[in-house]
């Protein structure tokens, strides 16, 4: 794709669709409920959506699973053709890239510029990625002893159901939705309550590229409601959910206590950023700051800890301190602005909270968390902490807002133990020019991926997904294909030879 210069996003973008997605209809919810969706950053009401519960997930299900009978157009369909479909959803993705930024901008609270550049770009390279495997799960022939050709079939596993959160909406959607349907499934995706908009466009894409009525269905709702619904059903053979870890375990809990149905879980994590004696200052503090602040610090794999070594902590904390406060914060729809405000009300106290606690337990407080004065909406101001005690809840738990968090470190062996008693494992992120430090750190620190001298590095063909308590499973790439797809294995008898 060819980066094209920032377009003005449209400030107010016409919303198109409102009701649940089934069957490629837009219908009512059952009761006809609806919940009123917000703008976080005035905390105006959007615009009201139907709210789906468990009589509709039934309906969802039930169209899904019509969608997987095996006679259907979609099971008749040539994996080519799969292909087809799939990289027409990223030609329409490409063609509405603009309203869909802005949608998600004002849905979310996300810097417009950010969502334009990066999200809605990583959504299109997801589906293009994936409509590449439509044809390409081969299964594998093994030498098995005796007379028998063995081998195995990578098959979907029918009705899939896609629990996803609020934070970055439609990168969530892409990553659940792109491998689910190359490998053939068919699915029903949750939007987060607090973010429906642009599942439900992008809804409208699915039926325009020509994917048969039931395959992709989606279901605005709450998550004790029909995303209880979805783990608890026995037609659904997997999910595969991104959110928090509490709600993970509900998840785990709700498919033991049913079918089994197979699970992945993309969770929280506590991830450490390591900066080595001999990284460059400068860089270190700007990519510090730049990937703990980004959206207001609620990306699952933002850096939560900031080990500086000893030799640079005090210039490392002065700078980053002056930078924090330099920091500019405003409507994610102006150009210019750097960070938009917390998704809701509830977010943005439960961080204000966090920061006390932290300061309860003894950490030093030294710049912002503090909301603007005067703003509906939900803004926190970039927080600097240090002297955070090790065994303190903040040192512990995801904050997902605002706040940097600098440790001071002296030895390799020392941070790598303090990095692997979290109880998480999602991403760790490493600076520095010595190649055997590099080495040493990505081989021993436990977490899904470890970036050395870069940060937040993506690609939808390697795996992403966490170590310990921040997940079970892979999405993207290959990993992603097998974690959709069961494995089958024929035997057949051959003649002596
Ligand atoms: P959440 O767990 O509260 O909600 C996630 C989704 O689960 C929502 O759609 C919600 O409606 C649904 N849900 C809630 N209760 C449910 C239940 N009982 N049964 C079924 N579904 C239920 O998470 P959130 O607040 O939306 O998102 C923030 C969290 O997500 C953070 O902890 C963050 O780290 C994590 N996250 C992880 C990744 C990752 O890939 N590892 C990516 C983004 C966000
Ligand atoms: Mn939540």
């Amino acid at each position: 794709m060819a980066s094209i210069s920032l377009p003005e996003p449209i400030r107010q973008p016409t919303i198109k669709h409102t009701r649940l997605f089934i069957n490629n209809e837009w219908v009512d919810s059952d009761d006809g409920s609806t919940f009123e969706t917000y703008n976080p950053s005035n905390a105006e009401v959007i615009c009201t959506v139907s709210e789906a519960k468990e009589v509709d997930v039934n309906k969802a299900v039930a169209a899904a699973k019509r969608a997987f009978d095996r006679n259907s157009e979609w099971r008749q369909m040539k994996p080519s053709q799969r292909s087809v479909l799939m990289n027409r959803v990223a030609d329409l993705l490409e063609r509405d890239r603009l309203y869909i930024s802005s949608l998600e901008s004002l849905n979310n609270g996300k810097i417009f510029s950010r969502v334009y550049s990066s999200d809605i770009v990583r959504c299109i390279e997801a589906f293009r990625h994936f409509a590449g495997w439509s044809d390409k799960q081969h299964g594998k022939t093994i030498p098995v002893d005796g007379d028998f050709l063995a081998y195995t079939r990578h098959e979907p596993y029918g009705v899939c159901g896609a629990i996803i959160p609020w934070n970055v909406p439609m990168i969530m959607l892409a990553w659940k939705t792109a491998p689910c349907l190359a490998t053939g499934n068919t699915l029903v995706l949750k939007p987060a309550e607090l973010t429906p908009l642009t599942a439900l466009y992008f809804a409208s894409l699915i039926k325009e590229a020509g994917f048969p009525p039931g395959v992709f269905n989606v279901l605005p709702g709450y998550g004790h409601t029909a995303g209880s619904a979805l783990t608890h059903h026995m037609d659904v053979a997997k999910i595969s959910f991104t959110g928090s870890v509490p709600v993970g375990r509900l998840v785990l809990k709700a498919a033991a206590e049913t079918n089994f149905k197979n699970v992945t879980l993309e969770m929280g994590g506590k991830n450490p950023l390591i900066i080595c004696q001999d990284a460059d200052l400068d860089k270190a503090v700007m990519m510090a700051h730049s990937v703990t602040f980004a959206q207001g610090g609620q990306v699952c794999c933002a850096p939560s800890k900031i080990f500086v070594h000893a030799n640079m902590y005090d210039e490392f904390v002065k700078r980053s301190v002056e930078m924090a406060k330099s920091r500019k914060l405003g409507n994610p729809l102006d150009l210019g602005v750097e960070q938009g405000p917390q998704i809701s009300k509830h977010q943005q106290e439960k961080i204000l909270g966090m920061i006390q606690t932290g300061v309860k337990d003894g950490a030093k407080l030294l710049c912002g968390g503090e909301k603007i004065c005067g703003s509906a909406g939900h803004f926190i101001t970039p927080a600097v902490m240090t002297d955070i005690p090790e065994d303190s809840f903040i040192a512990k738990e995801e904050i997902f807002g605002p706040v940097l968090l600098i440790f001071k470190f002296d030895t390799i062996e020392e941070v790598i133990e303090r990095c692997n008693q979290s109880a998480y494992g999602l991403v760790a992120g490493v600076l520095t020019n010595d190649l055997n430090k590099a080495l040493g750190l990505a081989k021993s620190i436990q977490a899904g991926i470890v970036w050395v001298n870069c940060f937040f590095q993506l690609s939808p063909a390697a795996p992403f997904g966490g170590y310990k308590q921040s997940g079970v499973g892979r999405d993207l790439g290959e990993y992603a294909v097998n974690s959709f797809t069961e494995t089958k294995t024929v035997y057949i008898k051959e003649p002596s030879s």
